[in-house]
This record gives structure tokens, C-alpha cells and sequence, in this order.
């Protein structure tokens, strides 16, 4: 046994070592027992017991057994039963449950599992709540917006111009609501895997030349500069779901750079992929912040001044994910940030 950071280093629950511990101790108490017994025996018949004198020794090796019961089945079973009204409060929905995890002999590994567990759940308990609050919040903006304008116009003495503005505030509002529910389904159907994946050959240059044709008015509208290299790359992968990589990818670089700021989009290649970067001049990120960039809704700036709800990127890594790619990412605060996908070239045999 061996001491560690000040705690003595216990064989663990569910160890081998455990039980070899907990055997070589039966067997040394029933030892001890047998001789105890046997001399106990031996020093009553002495005295003129005869028969009776066995039987009396007897309780030796009795206590001795009970005592071995009490100083090890005791603590442990006092312990389980902590770890069992824990769990049981879970079950109830209290996740603030915790075990200590110091001087707990067999069972500290137990019960640390148990607080990582806990720990866990709470954490995946405080993301839905927050997503239930994102969602909400994102899906009402636009409907009552929407609600708000057809009301509006059913009110009379609203000129035409006046209306054709309440009119393109409902569209806008409307493709805004669409395509939140389409990136939630999205993503859904990528992770439960029910999407078919079409893999065909076709020019990833002409592909993202078009994203960023799509993406000129947005960039126009806040003054910023493009520039983009661009060289001819064909693959072989699925078009459908890699227009989503650039359109995202694109889209956050406008999103997170102020008016006036710069983007840079290349597309080179090697022998066997395809690589893409872009680069933005905009707010960057922490190294927090980058560490949870992929996860589910999250957002740095939960505000909701930006369009979005933190699903563009694990779409991006999802898709990526299925179609054997890799991205990459450096930022720093303040000083602009730089994503890089690497995508196999793939082959043109199917
Ligand atoms: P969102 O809908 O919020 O844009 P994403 O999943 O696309 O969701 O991005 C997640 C978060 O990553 C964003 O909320 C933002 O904090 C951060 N982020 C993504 N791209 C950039 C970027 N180019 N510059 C700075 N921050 C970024």
C-alpha cells in the first residue's frame, strides 16, 4: 500500500485486488480462529470441563469471525448505503448529490465516478435548460414580429410603400424562422445518421465561388473587403451537405467582423485533400471561448444581438465528421480568426 497526495492508496471497489485482500484477511481470521480454538479447547479441558470445555471454546473463533464481519463488511456496507441514498436522490431529480471523496477507503473511486457522474448531469440538465431558453427565445422574436405586422396591415390607412415594408419584414422574418428549423433538423438528422450521404464528383472552387456570390450583399452591407484565391479542386463527396461547410463558415466570418473589416477565403489542395481557410479580421475568440465553439447551441455572446443560435458550427464538424474532413482554428481576442477545413481529395472510382 502506498500513499498518495495524502490519501492511503485502498484496493477499490470492484478490484481484483480487493477481493485478494479480502480473502488472504478470511483466511488469516480463520487461522487465527482454528488456533485460538485449539488452545482455548486445550486450556479448558485442562481444567476439568471435559465436553463442555469444546464447546465453550467455541465462542472464541465466533467472536473472532464477528469481529472480522464488523471491521470490514461494516464500513463498507455503511459506505454503500451513502452511495445508494445518493443515487437515489438522483433518481428523484437532485443532482446537486455528492459523496466525499476523502477517506473513503474501498469506495473512493465509487464515489468520485459518482460526482463526475453527477457533475454530468447537471451540466447536460443546465445546456437543455438553456437551449429550451434559446429556442424559445429565437422561434417568439420572429413570430411575434410576424403576428405583430399581419395585424398591422389589417388596420386600414397604411400607404403602399408603408406596407410593402410590413410585407418584406414578414418574409424576412419568416426564411429567418425556416432556416432555424432547418439547421435543427439538420443537425438531428446528422447525428441520428438519417441522411443519406449522395457522394459525387464535382468542383469545389465553383461551389464556393457561388457561397460567396450568395454571401456578396451581406458583405456589401457592412462595408467589408473580400478577397478570395481560389484554385480549381475537384472532389468527390457530398455537395449538398459541404455547400453548408463554406455557407457557415462564410457567413460567421461576416457575422463576427465589424463594418468596414477584411475576409480572406483560399482554396488550395494536395496530393490527397482539399484545403480551405478563411480568414476574418473581426472580434476573435478566447481560448475558452474556441474550446466550445463546436458544441450544441453555444454561444459566446448569448445576447441574441446576432442572428443564429449556435448550431452553425456542429453542423460544420458533424458534416465533416461524415464526410472524413478535419477543421481546424486559431483566434486570438480582438485579433480576427482563421478556420481551416482539410477535406480528402477522395476518389473518382464511385
Ligand atoms: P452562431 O449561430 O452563434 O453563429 P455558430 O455555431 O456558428 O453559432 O458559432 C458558435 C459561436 O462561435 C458563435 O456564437 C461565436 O461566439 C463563435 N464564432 C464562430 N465563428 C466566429 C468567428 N469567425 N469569429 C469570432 N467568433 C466566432
Amino acid at each position: 500500500m502506498q500513499k498518495e497526495s495524502g490519501t492511503i492508496n485502498v484496493p477499490q471497489l470492484g478490484s481484483r485486488k480487493l477481493t485478494a485482500c479480502y480473502t488472504v484477511l478470511l483466511s488469516a481470521a480463520s487461522a487465527v480462529s482454528a488456533g485460538v480454538y485449539y488452545l482455548a479447547a486445550g486450556k479448558l479441558a485442562e481444567l476439568g470441563l471435559g465436553a463442555a470445555a469444546y464447546g465453550l471454546a467455541l465462542l472464541l473463533p465466533i467472536l473472532i469471525g464477528a469481529g472480522t464481519a464488523l471491521i470490514t463488511v461494516g464500513p463498507a456496507n455503511r459506505q454503500f448505503r451513502h452511495l445508494r441514498l445518493a443515487f437515489q436522490k438522483i433518481i428523484d431529480g437532485d443532482l446537486s448529490a455528492r459523496l466525499p471523496e476523502t477517506e473513503t477507503g474501498a469506495f473512493r473511486v465509487a464515489y468520485s465516478d459518482f460526482n463526475r457522474m453527477a457533475e454530468e448531469l447537471e451540466k447536460v440538465r443546465a445546456m437543455r435548460e438553456e437551449y429550451v431558453n434559446t429556442f424559445t427565445h429565437e422561434f417568439k422574436t420572429p413570430l411575434t414580429a410576424i403576428r405583430g405586422f399581419a395585424e398591422l396591415l389589417q388596420e386600414p390607412g397604411f400607404t403602399e410603400e408603408e406596407q410593402k415594408k410590413y410585407l418584406q419584414i414578414i418574409a424576412s422574418e419568416s426564411s429567418q424562422l425556416a432556416e432555424l428549423a432547418n439547421d435543427a433538423m439538420l443537425l438531428t438528422k446528422l447525428e441520428t445518421q438519417n441522411l443519406p450521404v449522395v457522394r459525387e464528383n464535382f468542383w469545389l472552387d465553383e461551389q464556393i465561388s457561388q457561397c460567396l456570390t450568395m454571401l456578396e450583399r451581406s458583405i456589401q452591407e457592412k462595408g467589408q473587403n473580400l478577397t478570395a484565391e481560389i484554385e480549381p479542386v475537384e472532389v468527390c463527396g457530398s455537395r449538398e451537405l459541404l455547400s453548408h461547410v463554406w455557407t457557415n463558415l462564410v457567413g460567421n466570418a461576416i457575422k463576427y467582423t465589424p463594418n468596414g473589416g477584411k475576409i480572406a477565403v483560399s482554396l488550395t489542395h494536395t496530393d490527397k485533400n482539399a484545403v480551405f481557410t478563411v480568414t476574418d479580421s473581426g472580434i476573435g475568440m478566447t481560448e475558452e471561448v474556441k474550446s466550445h465553439i463546436f458544441d450544441r447551441y453555444y454561444q459566446a455572446d448569448p445576447s441574441h444581438t446576432r442572428k443564429g443560435i449556435g448550431l452553425g458550427l456542429p453542423i460544420v464538424h458533424k458534416i465533416l465528421d461524415v464526410c472524413g474532413g478535419q477543421i481546424e482554428v486559431e483566434s486570438r481576442p480582438n485579433q480576427g480568426s482563421t478556420f481551416r477545413v482539410i477535406l480528402p481529395l477522395g476518389t473518382n472510382a464511385d
